[in-house]
């Protein structure tokens, strides 16, 4: 099964409920692990993150 897909839930980022969402994979915290979704802008601005961090450039907001 793929679990890369667009489903409505909520976005793990910016908390914007019943919206298209795409899971990203496994978050962990101290008090437990859950699967971090998030929504098509907050995976725009992730993808800006990622692609910084694969630069080891400093990231600006
Ligand atoms: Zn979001």
């Amino acid at each position: 099964m793929d679990v890369r897909q667009w489903v409505i839930g909520t976005c793990w980022r910016c908390e914007a409920p019943e919206v298209l969402v795409l899971w990203l994979g496994p978050v962990q915290t101290v008090i437990g692990s859950g699967p971090f979704q998030a929504c098509q802008g907050c995976i725009r601005r992730l993808e800006e993150l990622v692609a910084a961090y694969a630069d080891q450039l400093p990231v600006h907001a």
